[in-house]
């Protein structure tokens, strides 16, 4: 319930974000389901309704006969009332996607980043990128915003990247102040691993339980869906999960720590012998399970994606040998629903979550009011 106030200013009042929380769950619904949903009253809908219907993000959509009195009017969502976009930076790319107010993905671009590249040469290729992206199809005017997915650690509340692992220039960076003035649009900051649980559990709603994103490309991290919503820890620095120790005696890591799973991996996938990377990253996700009990791993990332059978394969197989002692513990394993563009779609669905409420929310509101 938290979540869906966020920047509620935006649609001028929290019950417009229940509803259209509700809009974007069911696609269709009339002013009785609203009702039912939020426990406002008729007239209190009726005017969110009409306020909605004015900004162009939900329209009439015929009408339903009951049999006795007025017929009800079906709305719908305006999918392409709104848009998002979404960037997912890495070391030497970067990815952007179009996202609209349904979370469909409609156009995925990769551009290269300079080697090392500061921030104002981010800043640079992102507004070129933009502007190519949005530019002769008349998006730019249905913008919401810009959501990046960004190399940690970095402080999400306050938008402020501390030390993007193995990038030189960002120390302590206001990226979020200075993206947004930059592009003159809100921007919306988060760990890439973080930005790719949340296009997960979009992408599967209300069903999605506790579950972990890896990722293997520009190192090795981890996303946290913990209790139907992301994880961030105390100081936003969850996802470390390629630098917890997988050898005790195992070579020392960029992190000054020895035998961590990232650097346990590379040596192998460096080496060429991905079935052995493959199982050195098994054996950190079933330390994932034994400590957190998921129910679901999501395998993303270039890096992985590239050997996706491989990963799968190994992973798949230690979880059912190592994990699930018992036929009650149950954990899916499967490769992300987004492919390559989960971290930068993730990023631009939390930019319209953040506007427009947590589409699977509107299930708790339904139980809960
Ligand atoms: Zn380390």
């Amino acid at each position: 319930m938290t979540r869906i106030t966020a920047d509620v200013r935006f649609l001028r009042g929290y019950n417009q974000a229940r509803v259209m929380a509700l809009g974007r769950t069911v696609r269709t619904f009339e002013r009785s389901t609203v009702v039912e949903a939020t426990g406002l009253t008729p007239q209190a809908v009726s005017k969110v309704i009409a306020r909605l219907s004015a900004d162009g993000l939900i329209r009439p959509a015929g009408v339903r006969r009951t049999g006795i009195g007025k017929p009800a009017v079906v709305y719908e969502l305006v999918p392409d009332s709104r848009y998002a976009i979404g960037a997912h930076v890495a070391r030497r790319t970067l990815r952007l996607v179009l996202v609209d107010l349904a979370g469909t993905v409609h156009h995925s671009t990769v551009s290269p980043l300079p080697g090392d590249f500061t921030p104002e040469q981010f800043l640079v290729a992102l507004a070129a990128g933009i502007d190519a992206m949005t530019g002769s199809s008349g998006v730019r005017g249905r913008l919401t915003g810009v959501g990046i997915g960004m190399i940690g650690p970095l402080d999400h509340a306050h938008g402020l990247v501390r030390d993007a692992h193995g990038l030189q220039h960002w120390h302590d960076v206001p990226l979020r102040e200075i993206a947004e003035k930059h592009l003159g649009l809100p921007v919306h900051l988060d760990k890439d691993v973080t930005a790719g649980i949340t296009a997960e559990a979009w992408r599967h709603g209300g069903t999605f339980g506790d579950a972990a994103l890896i990722m293997i490309e520009s190192g090795i991290g981890g996303g946290f869906w913990l209790g139907g919503t992301a994880h961030r820890g105390a100081h936003t620095n969850a996802g470390e999960f390629g630098h917890t120790v997988v050898d005790l005696n195992g070579p020392r890591c960029v992190c000054g720590r020895h035998g961590c799973l990232e650097i346990v991996h590379n040596q192998a996938a460096d080496a060429g012998d991905i079935d052995r990377a493959a199982r050195v990253v098994a054996v950190g996700v079933v330390n994932l399970l034994q400590t957190l009990d998921l129910a679901h791993v999501v395998l993303a990332g270039a890096d992985l994606l590239r050997h996706s059978r491989t990963y799968l394969a190994a992973v798949t197989e230690a979880v059912q040998a190592d994990a699930r002692r018992a036929d009650w513990l149950t954990t899916k394993v499967t490769l992300s629903s987004l492919g390559a563009d989960v971290i930068a779609a993730g990023a631009a669905m939390q930019v319209l979550d953040q506007h427009y409420g947590i589409p699977e929310l509107a299930h708790s509101l339904i139980v809960g009011s």
